[in-house]
């Protein structure tokens, strides 16, 4: 008798192998071509009938840790989702799952987090859903939420910009829209939630220099569109932003190659990397977005997102180019080398 295959943790890791698990099982079912950007396009949003639309599931564990917890992550990260469409988020929905003992008053702490982060934002939670289960099937709360934008008051006036550099055929920024000469800039610095989130939970006691990023974007991105030139925006979470430059790469038919000096990071993330053995690179933020501009736009960009808390640590990066395949970076050494999509998360269950 053959082994019977199931599902197993890296199909979710965020990395290659769920990728592959997405193409087999999901679009093999869903994949259809509704909408300007479809689900099948993989994007941080689908766009239909001109409304922006994401969902995602939050499983953290713990569910508090430095610098936020499983609610702040909940309302920043379909934010942002949207945010890098070019959209405005408009309205959340929020689906709470609970095991039967779950402290109420933890609950309402995650609760009031999700209602400041959300009125930081400037969206409303409008809909939602309470299920409990036995602790046989889940031990704590996982949350879902859904969000919905509209085209942002900035979009038109971006684009347009990009039109004055170069061709661009697409009504929104998105995954495959880079180009040769587009500088790639990083809002602040890598790899902050995943290391705070990893060093809290095993005990390493980096947690007192590190805290998570997670923090809406929302703000931020609206004052770098309006300065307009942007061609693609993604939030780097799970994968860090060696998955989210390798999805641009692979969707954009794009080189991409990174200045190592240039990437903005915490001293602390890198000795713990350093210690752990993990590349800061594939370890993921809650709160940072890679935006790629077309060179002449990049250092004005630069500016509008420095001068707003969530950017003051915005560098430029690299940039897209024909000379490379994939993901490369020059080292500090000024040897080059080749940045790989992660097959799975290094650091799991973070977001
Ligand atoms: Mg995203």
């Amino acid at each position: 008798m053959g082994q019977e295959k199931r599902i197993t943790m890296t199909d979710g890791a965020g990395g290659e192998k769920m990728m592959a698990f997405i193409r087999r099982f999901v679009l093999a079912n869903f994949g259809g071509n509704a909408g300007e950007i479809p689900l099948g396009m993989l994007d941080d949003s689908a766009i239909i009938e001109g409304i922006a639309f994401t969902t995602d599931t939050y499983v953290v564990k713990p569910l508090f840790f430095p610098g936020g917890n499983i609610g702040s992550l909940a309302i920043s990260g379909t934010v942002n989702d949207l945010a890098v469409m070019g959209a405005t988020p408009v309205a959340l929905s929020c689906a709470l799952i609970l095991s039967d003992g779950f402290p109420l008053e933890d609950l309402d702490k995650i609760l009031r987090t999700m209602r400041d982060c959300a009125s930081k934002a400037g969206v409303s939670v409008v809909t939602g859903d309470t299920k409990v289960v036995e602790k046989s099937a889940l031990e704590g709360i996982f949350i879902n939420t859904s969000g919905i934008g509209k085209r942002s008051q900035f979009l038109d006036g971006n684009i347009k910009a990009v039109r004055e550099s170069r061709k661009f055929s697409y009504n929104w920024p998105n995954d495959s829209a880079v180009a040769a000469g587009d500088k790639i800039i990083v809002s602040g610095t890598v790899g902050d939630h995943g290391v705070a989130l990893l060093s809290f939970r095993e005990g390493y006691g980096f947690e007192s220099k590190i805290k998570s990023d997670a923090q809406p974007l929302n703000h931020m991105i609206a004052k770098a569109l309006e300065v307009g030139g942007i061609t693609a925006m993604k939030d780097a979470t799970r994968g860090g932003v060696a998955n989210a430059l390798n999805e641009w790469a692979e969707k954009s038919k794009t080189g991409i190659i990174l200045e190592e000096d240039r990437i903005p990071y915490n001293e602390a993330v890198l000795t713990a990397c350093e210690m752990l053995g993990i590349d800061p690179l594939e370890v993921g933020n809650e709160g940072k977005a890679l935006i790629a501009v077309v060179p002449q736009l990049a250092d004005d960009v630069l500016k509008a997102l420095k001068s707003t808390k969530e950017g003051k640590k915005a560098a430029i990066i690299g940039e897209a180019s024909k000379k490379c395949r994939g993901v490369a970076m020059r080292t500090s050494v000024g040897g080059l080398r080749v940045v790989e999509p992660p097959a799975d998360d290094p650091v799991p269950r973070i977001c």
